[in-house]
């Protein structure tokens, strides 16, 4: 396995420094920067006992050098050991039209010297039925990107493929990843299936559990007001592991510090989507977490669903759509900030965040200073931002 050429700015404690991982970020962490516009915006509360803000952001988009850097690289460390313990040959994995995912499992097929077969479903969310000319959609932001990095893109769903690749199965309504599988299979070859977002392979929630022993790192260097602690972490949920990672790091966090400190730093999960009920995603968070927890030296019981904190109020009008709000919110952050967010998560996640502080929904904590630190996590995304070009 290739080392880094510097060593990690932090370090683990075993039983989790022990768990294989395959680096695939740069080996500086991720940036953390102040949203200093922003902040300045909310320097004048509306209250004299109301809170003061500092916003800061860490950019998972500038993580890896691989394609489009995004938040899957982090969760994919640890699952390229197992990949490679299995002599496998070619990658199987699945999303959206637009999924960012599968672009991360397409370059880290191509940088293990794999291949890689992408299913993309048209049916998932409504990126392809808001989108006025759906032959773009198809075929630009994502796609093709994932058709660069030379991925085996095949489009499943109810409508027929329009552009069925070389030895494509074409459409298959029932299981088209088992399908695959069996298609590989017959090669002679080894295929690997990751789940979409990496979230229900077993190793999943693993990287973002590191991420937050490198978000306390980076705290301790950036020099905070108030508690000296990220005090609030807003992060997206899509398919849950990254927010579950993060759970679970900053837990064992906690129970290591064993002390009675500032009050635990919390992270809030924003939904991306009204397909499926908040306490749906509430449960397999937990899941989430507690099989990361399992991993890294906690008990079940030391997490429980008090520390799933997921807000349902900003998915918009489907998964994939770009809704008008969701829009302004992208448009605000551009022209303050200069940061481009991405239309399916952080736009969402963003516009969360911007209410929770406009509206004075987080309580302080225990300090003097009434301050609150809260970090947006940036997940990446913006590739998919052309295949949103029609959007109004
Ligand atoms: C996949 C993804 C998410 C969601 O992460 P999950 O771990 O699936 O919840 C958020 N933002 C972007 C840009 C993504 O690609």
């Amino acid at each position: 396995m290739p080392r880094s050429p510097s060593a990690s700015p932090f370090t683990l404690p075993d039983p989790f420094s022990l768990l294989p991982r395959y680096p695939l970020l740069y080996s500086t962490p991720s940036p953390i920067h102040p949203l200093q516009t922003l902040t300045s915006s909310l320097s004048h509360p509306p209250t004299p006992t109301a809170p003061t803000y500092s916003l800061y952001t860490k950019r998972e988009d500038h993580s890896s050098p691989l394609a489009t850097a995004g938040n899957k690289y982090r969760k994919l460390e640890y699952i390229v050991p197992d990949i490679l313990h299995h002599s496998t040959t070619t990658l199987v994995t699945e999303g959206a039209i637009q999924s960012n995912h599968t672009i991360q499992v397409a370059a880290v097929a191509r940088k293990l010297g794999l291949k890689s077969i992408v299913l993309l479903g048209k049916d998932v969310g409504g990126g392809l039925g808001a989108a006025r000319d759906k032959d773009a959609f198809l075929r630009s932001g994502n796609v093709q990107v994932a058709r660069v990095l030379g991925a085996d893109v095949r489009f499943v769903g109810s409508e027929p493929d329009p552009d069925p690749g070389p030895g494509s199965t074409g459409i298959d309504r029932d299981d088209p990843a088992e399908m695959v599988l069996k298609e590989v299979r017959r090669k002679g070859e080894i295929p690997y299936w990751i789940p979409s977002g990496a979230s229900l392979h077993p190793l999943g929630g693993l990287g973002y559990a590191r991420g937050a022993f490198e978000i306390i790192s980076q705290e301790e260097q950036a020099d905070l007001g108030g508690s000296g602690r990220f005090d609030y972490i807003f992060v997206a949920c899509g398919s849950g592991s990254t927010v579950g990672g993060l759970i679970a790091g900053f837990k064992l966090i906690e129970k290591l510090a064993r002390r009675d400190g500032p009050s635990p730093r919390k992270v809030i999960g924003i939904l991306n989507s009204p397909t499926k009920p908040r306490e749906y995603h509430e449960g397999r968070v937990l899941d989430f977490a507690r099989r990361a927890g399992a991993l890294i030296g906690l008990e079940p019981g030391d997490i429980s669903m008090d520390d799933v904190w997921l807000d349902d109020r900003f998915v918009g009008s489907a998964y994939g759509v770009l809704d008008p709000k969701t829009k302004q919110t992208l448009e605000m952050m551009a022209r303050t900030e200069g940061v481009i967010l991405d239309p399916v998560y952080t736009a969402k996640v963003f516009r969360g965040m911007m209410h929770y502080v406009q509206h004075n929904e987080l309580v302080p904590p225990p300090s003097p200073s009434e301050h609150i630190n809260a970090l947006f996590i940036h997940t990446g995304g913006q590739s998919a931002l052309g295949a949103y070009v029609d959007v109004d």
